[in-house]
């Protein structure tokens, strides 16, 4: 009897990735700023990169971004569905630490109400990271300073021995904050050069901080082939894993709110075509990175463009049977439960029952099996799992028979679980 993991509740997993947001300042303002007073001072005959070619553009770019505009946008993702995962930059550029408090020059209170925010409405539906400490400068450990070496530049190819240390004094920064995380996000290509390592580090500082034993990183974003869920450091024995997050999009929000803002690289008008699209025709997770910057910036230009976009994902999908938003690390450890999970059947009484056993350490909600046969009835340990009739109401804890084949979504927990299946005559 084949029996098999399919896609969570027969749905494409889709995401949205928010980086470079933290409280009270704008990111992007402070980090041209100081890579152009980088520049100046260490590499003067080069030409501007990146962001900071918007060195221009500094009078007019907002350089905070207020909590007001947080809550609306937590709100509208919470009203739309929208789940994903949300950086909050322990020590944003170097300017004040969230669990300090920010220079007396900065809004009075502002901090506070950011992290309220995060906690009661953004976390709900977002993986909060870290983007390491500053997203700017390195923070010397030792000293708290910050150093004229760049996370995302000279840390690429990160000191080893610091790396397990920085990643959790990052995530410890936000735990005294009172925000929990369930994994990281690199800034730029930080820890890149060392991806086995870095995979390694960010294991051991989410399990000295928060004993998460699975958690993930958003690293690498692919725009040229189909995204995967590469797992690294895989302890089945103990129930480790790390899973990389790999976005299948470039940041066509608008970045800094001064850049490229196009819905139709996402999704076109037409539905037909757009990344999105491609993505989500091969069945894979479909995670879309923006920068938290051009969603307030510019009269909010990458808001507009998420706006488009969801509109149109909603018609694509109009009865929600195709695709799931999850949070990052949901995605990753659906797919670890369906690498790392044993399943073994067992068929007895003339091909009529069917006994499924799955033992894993690698627990996910709505766990979805496949089965080649018709299911009458099913039991999951002593109790029954509910048939439905349609795609629609195939959720955790019912089966499904759409044709030949039958599903069966199940809350997989640690340890042992037992399916008994009656099959049709
Ligand atoms: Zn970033």
């Amino acid at each position: 009897m084949k029996v098999w993991v399919d896609q969570p509740l027969l749905r494409t997993p889709i995401s949205l990735i928010i980086d470079d947001s933290c409280p009270v300042i704008n990111k992007a303002w402070f980090w041209i700023e100081q890579r152009h007073q980088w520049r100046m001072k260490q590499a003067k005959e080069e030409p501007p990169s990146g962001w900071e070619r918007h060195y221009d553009k500094l009078a007019i770019m907002p350089r905070l971004i207020p909590s007001e505009f947080a809550r609306e946008f937590g709100e509208w993702c919470a009203s739309e569905g929208i789940k994903g995962k949300f950086s909050f930059i322990p020590y944003p550029a170097g300017i004040g630490r969230v669990d300090q408090g920010f220079p007396k020059e900065f809004p009075r209170d502002e901090l506070d109400r950011w992290i309220d925010i995060v906690q009661t409405i953004i976390a709900p539906n977002f993986d909060i990271t870290p983007e390491m400490i500053t997203h700017t400068r390195v923070m010397d450990l030792k000293t708290d300073r910050l150093t004229d070496e760049w996370e995302q530049f000279e840390w690429c190819d990160p000191p080893i021995n610091l790396l397990t240390d920085y990643i959790g004094k990052a995530l410890k920064m936000l735990q005294k904050a009172g925000i929990r995380c369930d994994g990281v996000t690199s800034p730029g290509g930080f820890g890149g050069k060392k991806e086995p390592d870095y995979a390694r580090a960010v294991l051991e500082a989410c399990q000295s901080v928060w004993g998460i034993a699975t958690p993930f990183y958003f690293l690498h974003v692919w725009t040229d082939r189909l995204p995967e869920i590469p797992l690294w450091w895989v302890n089945q024995e103990k129930g480790e894993a790390v899973g990389s997050i790999i976005g299948c999009t470039d940041d066509w929000f608008g970045a800094t709110g001064w850049d490229l803002s196009d819905p139709d690289l996402f999704i076109t008008e037409s539905l037909g075509g757009g990344r999105l699209v491609e993505v989500i025709q091969s069945h894979r997770p479909a995670i879309m990175v923006g920068h938290f910057p051009c969603f307030y910036a510019n009269q909010r230009v990458g808001f507009q463009t998420l706006k488009t976009v969801k509109k149109r994902l909603d018609s694509l999908d109009p009865s929600g049977t195709r695709l799931i938003w999850m949070k990052t690390s949901e995605i990753a450890r659906y797919q670890m439960a369906k690498e790392l999970s044993q399943i073994s059947v067992d068929v007895s009484d003339r091909h009529q029952k069917v006994n499924v056993t799955i033992r894993t350490n690698f627990p996910s909600p709505y766990f979805t099996l496949g089965l080649a046969g018709r299911i009458r009835a099913a039991v999951l340990g002593e109790q029954e799992v509910k048939k439905v009739f349609s795609l629609r109401m195939f959720r955790e804890g019912t089966f499904y028979v759409p044709d030949a084949s039958s599903f069966l979504a199940l809350p997989l927990k640690k340890g042992v679980t037992q399916v008994t299946i009656l099959l049709e005559q």
